[in-house]
């Protein structure tokens, strides 16, 4: 079986973890296409904070109470630039960190595609699935927001980081979207997936991104596969992170049944097949759209597993 994964930062990396656990049980290959948005250069150095969260997470080299970033992190590099007075300070940049975005800038200067130096950076982490960033391309998401009396650009990271997401916002743009093509391998992962699953990641700045490259929604629907969706709002709420303040932006209800909306059913010229919702949220309907309740706790490795067999169970039902 091959299963390919649609994922963001935190909540992907949880995801993949189980369905990595699920695909070692059954002999499965997995592919994870992760997001790209939320990519920025800061003093020099590329980041790639949500490849980052799933390789660190995958490898075995997360921070699990902050969720991003190296555990036993240091941040005299932080501090050292703060002292010159370096902007922006608003970022968190560990130590050990700093080494991968050393590597990695490195390898993109000396001509290297994304993916190839996440491919090269994995090698070290050993995540145990192939890690695939969307695009090679600049694409990041902007939010257009209200700012000292006008409106202007500002990058994901800021406005998320800096202003806790909380200044008036217009809209979302995927700055690059027009011109991105799909990474290498992912267009050819998805014409021979048997599953592909979209991570209870944030549906507005981390799966949308991903889906705004030209040819990749288009490589979803095409798919042989069956493809389900996991919720990454129960009983009304995010559990964790500001997913309400994203949807709120599109006036998107911050429900399982509002996010299940608006991805949409396949058959409709949606994305889903199948749907994912916990027990808090049973009764949920989306239009063309089977949908299950189960419980959607990503607390260990096993219950995330549990879940991803579900996804597997409603996708041979969709
Ligand atoms: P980010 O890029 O680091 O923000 O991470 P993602 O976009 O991949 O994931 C963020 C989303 O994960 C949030 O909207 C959370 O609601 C969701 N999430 C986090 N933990 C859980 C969990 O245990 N269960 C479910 N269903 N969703 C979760
Ligand atoms: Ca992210």
């Amino acid at each position: 079986m091959r299963i390919v994964v649609l994922a963001g930062g935190i909540g992907g990396a949880r995801f993949l973890l189980g369905v990595r656990a699920y695909a070692r049980e059954v002999g499965a290959e997995v592919t994870a296409v992760v997001n790209v948005g939320d990519d920025l250069y800061l003093h020099g150095l590329k980041i790639c904070p949500d490849l980052d969260s799933v390789m660190y997470t995958l490898g075995g080299g997360a921070d699990p109470e902050r969720g991003w970033g190296r555990f036993d992190e240091t941040w005299t590099v932080k501090t050292e630039l703060a002292a010159y007075g370096a902007e922006p300070t608003w970022f968190g940049l560990g130590d050990r960190d700093v080494a991968t975005h050393l590597v990695r800038t490195s390898m993109i200067t000396g001509g290297y595609p994304l993916s190839a130096v996440t491919e090269a950076l994995a090698t070290r982490w050993q995540p145990g699935v192939r890690l695939l960033p969307a695009t090679d391309d600049r694409l990041e998401t902007h939010a257009v927001v209200d700012l000292d009396g006008g409106q202007r650009a500002i990058h994901f990271q800021e406005w998320w980081i800096r202003y806790r997401a909380d200044v008036p916002t217009d809209r979302f743009v995927f700055v690059g979207a027009d011109a991105a093509k799909p990474a290498p391998g992912v267009v050819e992962a998805l014409g021979t997936a048997d599953l592909v699953l979209v991570a209870p990641s944030n549906p507005v700045v981390s799966i949308a991104p991903v889906l705004a490259v030209p040819g990749l929604r288009e490589a979803v629907a095409g798919s042989p596969a069956r493809v389900v969706g996991v919720s990454p709002i129960i009983g009304g709420a995010p559990v964790r992170g500001m997913a309400d303040r994203c949807l709120a932006v599109l006036g998107v209800a911050c429900s399982a049944e509002g996010v299940g909306r608006l991805y949409g059913g396949r058959r409709s010229g949606g994305l889903l097949d199948g749907w994912l919702v916990a027990p808090e949220d049973e009764g949920v309907t989306v239009p063309d759209v089977s949908v299950r309740a189960v419980p959607l706790w990503m607390t260990d490795e096993v219950a995330t597993a549990g879940m991803v067999r579900a996804a597997v169970e409603l996708a041979e039902l969709a």
